[in-house]
């Protein structure tokens, strides 16, 4: 799913821990993909070779390997692992169970569009929605994503008006 769509769940969550700072929600949303960059740069991972059209949704021309980035198992081990280091550096438990789960919500919205999320640390079993893999299913996912950035905007926008509304008494 598109940076900007995962970032939005950063912003949502903004108002559950006003103390966190900002750039840390938006960042752990994006671990899984900033990992397959660099898995990918190391020949750990291959992207896969796809095609994308409004008749046929998003084809797979070649399949990913990218089971330690985006793996179910692998996923919950790096929310985990985010969760301790947050808590190490913040010594704040809500704050860093609440950037671990961001970690997280980067596979569950990949589930939802993508049809092949590895589950293991192997290329198989897959399992995902695949929203995105029909034509009506990616007019979906684009009005999902468009939803997911306009309500992320809003909630942020809304705390801060508050936030602001409080300071001034
Ligand atoms: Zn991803």
């Amino acid at each position: 799913m598109d940076p900007l769509a995962h970032a939005s769940i950063g912003l949502m969550a903004k108002p559950i821990v006003p103390k966190a700072p900002l750039w840390t929600l938006l960042a752990v949303t994006q671990v899984p993909d900033l990992l397959s960059f660099a898995f990918m740069a190391v020949g750990i991972e291959n992207g896969a070779t796809t095609h994308l059209d409004f008749e046929h949704g998003l084809q797979y021309l070649s399949p990913a390997s990218i089971y330690w980035s985006h793996g179910l198992l692998a996923c919950l081990i790096w929310s985990l692992a985010v969760t301790v280091v947050a808590y190490h550096f913040l010594r704040d438990r809500r704050i860093s169970v609440i950037l671990g789960l961001l970690v997280f919500s980067h596979w569950l919205l990949d589930f939802i569009v993508y049809p092949n999320m590895p589950v293991l640390f192997r290329d198989k079993p897959t399992i995902g929605i695949g929203l995105i893999t029909s034509a009506p299913g990616l007019i979906a996912g684009i009005v999902l994503e468009v939803f997911l950035i306009a309500a992320g905007t809003a909630i942020y926008w809304i705390y801060r008006k508050r936030m602001s509304l409080q300071a001034r008494g």
